[in-house]
């Protein structure tokens, strides 16, 4: 599970003027669920994507996963921090000279793993996705919605318990998003993983969370099971 408390990130901290751009964000999201942070343009979404995977440090705040407070180690122990949230972004983000496979290998290589132990993970996270039979291609001979599948293979490579989305779905056709959102429900349930899924999409949230948070000016200002909103474009 992942907790997030007093998540707040201050863009100039010192400067004549600060940003505030998360204000005391709070939410937690079990093993098993798919929490969906939505919000317009300017919300803070991809800041606090940023933060959530650690990639920018909050100003103050915590993000606690499984118990351990990741924004209370240092540098040393961020790298092993990483490995517990897996991030599929927008678009992907695959290296475009790797086929399918090397792509979803790369966090195994970085880890240092065997080239044995690797092939036989790379393959069966490859078959979790269906895509067992696309290995060998790169990138540009997949589909928008096949590279967002190897996306979330690779972002499974290490098995985190939480699965970040970050605007995944955004530029997919409305099949390959279909596909993209039925996958996640079912890593969801076959892994047990917590879900923090970001998206500007309305339409797309309401096919796959279980609860809502509406991200406006860096606040959350309505929050609760899916059924229990009044979600307004
Ligand atoms: P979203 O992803 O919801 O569109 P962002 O997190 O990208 O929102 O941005 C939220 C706000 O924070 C915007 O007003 C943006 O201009 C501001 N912002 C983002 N990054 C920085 C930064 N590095 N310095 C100052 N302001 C920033
Ligand atoms: P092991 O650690 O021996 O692989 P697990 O019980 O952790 O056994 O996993 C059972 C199956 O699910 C294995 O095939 C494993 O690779 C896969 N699996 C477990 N956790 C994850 C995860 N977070 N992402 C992808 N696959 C996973």
């Amino acid at each position: 599970m992942i907790e997030v408390v007093g998540l707040t990130k201050v863009f100039g901290v010192g400067s004549p003027s600060p940003t505030t751009v998360l204000d005391d964000v709070d939410f937690t999201v079990d093993a098993g669920e798919i929490f969906a942070v939505v919000g317009p343009s300017g919300a803070g979404k991809s800041t606090l994507a940023r933060c959530l995977n650690l990639l920018e440090r909050p100003t103050s705040g915590k993000v606690v996963v499984n118990g351990e407070d990741l924004t209370a180690l240092g540098t040393s122990g961020l790298r092993d921090a990483r490995r517990r949230i897996g991030t599929v972004f927008q678009s992907a983000s695959l290296l475009s000279r790797r086929t399918a496979a090397q792509n979803v290998a790369l966090p195994l290589e970085y880890l240092g793993a065997t080239q044995r132990s690797t092939a036989s993970r790379v393959g069966e996270l490859l078959d979790l996705v269906g895509l067992a039979d696309k290995a060998d291609l790169y990138p540009h001979q997949l589909s928008g919605g096949q590279r967002q599948r190897v996306g979330i293979a690779r972002a499974l490579a290490l098995k985190p318990s939480v699965l970040l989305s970050d605007e995944a779905t955004s530029g997919l056709d409305p099949a390959a998003t279909d596909t993209f959102l039925r996958l996640l429900t079912d890593v969801r349930d076959e892994l047990d993983l917590a879900v923090v899924f970001i998206t500007h999409e309305m339409d797309t949230i309401v096919r796959v969370a279980d609860t809502v948070g509406r991200l406006d000016h860096g606040r959350i200002v309505e929050h609760g099971r899916l059924e229990q909103l009044v979600l307004e474009p």
